[in-house]
């Protein structure tokens, strides 16, 4: 690697932030900032709006700055540079108050590469847009029947001429109330076998017939939604591959969601909780207690292999190995950790983790507890983690059927 080019880089880099953002101040501690530690927060329609709104004009910045996406194809308007240069301009914003960017995550980690890899000259053009943030996509998989079984889905689309009628029901969507288009999969042939038998579609979310309605969750925000398609028309133009070829396209995407997770970006907030609970123990005068700081050891313990795992991930990456059933590790290690480390935080902030007193830092932990469930389940739950690597890492016997 040219380690002048990246310290030339990561100047440049300092400056646009130093330009447009401010430093975070001090080390973080109690008290400072905001307390929140779960993505799917207590907000309002409009706290909502707003936030996606600081999201999208941050991220335009970003990109016309050359920052938006660093590792990206320059042939659709990417930077084109080695991820290490990406990696490293992330660390450095880190050290900045941005705002959240939470809202790309599912658009920028899985619908814009899968757009890029299997879509047409249309679909393609759509890539940059998502990458400034003026667009944002969802993942239309799950269906009310069918979730850990992708393959199993009953949403149809039929042809027409050169357009598909799309008809059926997906849900858990996540923020689709957000987006304007959708990564979407339907079943195009009844005879064959279920994976044999799925087309993968790009949806433009404001065609007539297509509804969304956004689901509550626990934690009072509406992170996720229904989304009712109704004779909806999609031109062959947005297919994603070929006919009957969905599965294919589905595999990428939920490999790119694994890898998401794993390497170093704390993609669950493990780390910052783990922070979290050092200093709640604190200024809850729990650090001379005996079991406290047994049980903080054994799961700061558990943070820290899952750091060294993540280091060995990112080092596979570097090495061009693409994202394998192995990841899954990531996102069932992660939702251990962060389900102790939610728990004790909870149990030594007891009433004031449940009533929102207004003092900072206590509610966040009922917060978080009330979206771990979601977490357990979100992206592939853990009974299928599980069996992935039982069967495809360590190569145990198949579950019975
Ligand atoms: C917060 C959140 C966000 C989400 N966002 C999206 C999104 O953006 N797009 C999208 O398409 N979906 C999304 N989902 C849906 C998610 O992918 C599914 O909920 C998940 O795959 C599980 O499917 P299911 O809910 O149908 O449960 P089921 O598959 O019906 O599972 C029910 C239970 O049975 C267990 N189980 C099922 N099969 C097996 C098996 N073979 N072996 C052992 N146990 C098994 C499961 O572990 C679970 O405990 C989201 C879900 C959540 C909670």
């Amino acid at each position: 690697m040219d380690t002048d080019a990246l310290d030339d880089f990561l100047a440049g880099a300092r400056r646009f932030l130093d330009d447009h953002a401010t430093p975070k101040q001090g080390a973080g501690g109690w008290g400072d900032g905001d307390d929140q530690l779960s993505g799917y927060r207590t907000v309002t329609e409009q706290e909502d709006a707003d936030r996606v709104r600081g999201a999208q004009v941050w991220k335009a910045l970003e990109f016309d700055h050359g920052y938006g996406w660093i590792a990206g194809s320059p042939e659709l308007g990417g930077r084109g540079l080695p991820p290490e240069f990406e990696r490293g301009y992330l660390e450095l914003r880190a050290q900045y108050d941005v705002p959240a960017q939470g809202v790309f995550v599912i658009s920028l980690g899985m619908v814009a590469p899968t757009f890029e890899q299997f879509g047409g000259d249309e679909v393609r053009m759509l890539v940059p847009h998502l990458w400034r943030g003026d667009l944002i996509g969802c993942q239309l998989f799950s269906e009310p029947t069918n979730g850990s079984d992708v393959a199993g889905l009953i949403t149809k689309a039929r042809a027409d001429g050169d357009e598909w009628v799309i008809d059926g029901q997906k849900v858990w969507t996540s923020v689709a109330q957000h987006s304007q288009w959708g990564l979407l999969l339907a079943r195009t042939n009844h005879d064959a076998p279920k994976h044999a038998g799925i087309t993968a579609f790009a949806l433009d979310m404001s065609t007539p017939g297509v509804e969304v309605r956004p689901l509550v969750m626990m934690t009072g925000g509406t992170e996720f939604n229904e989304v009712f398609l109704d004779g909806v028309r999609v031109p062959d133009a947005h297919r994603l591959g070929p006919v009957d070829g969905g599965w294919r396209v589905a595999i990428a995407t939920l490999m790119n969601e694994r890898a998401l997770g794993a390497g170093g970006s704390d993609l669950f907030g493990t780390f910052r909780a783990l922070e979290r609970l050092r200093m709640t123990i604190e200024h809850m005068g729990f650090d001379r207690d005996p079991r406290v700081r047994d049980e903080f050891a054994r799961l700061y313990t558990m943070g820290e292999t899952i750091r060294y795992m993540a280091l060995a991930a990112d080092e596979r990456r570097r090495n061009g190995m693409l994202p394998g059933p192995a990841e899954s590790v990531f996102k069932l290690a992660n939702t251990e950790v962060l389900r102790a480390v939610s728990s004790l935080g909870t149990r030594i902030c007891g009433m004031s983790s449940v009533v929102d007193t207004g003092a900072w830092g206590t509610y966040a932990w009922g917060v978080l507890e009330a979206t771990m469930p979601g977490l357990r389940i979100a992206g592939g739950t853990d009974e299928i983690m599980r069996n992935i690597l039982a069967e495809r890492v360590l190569g145990l016997p198949k579950e019975p059927g």
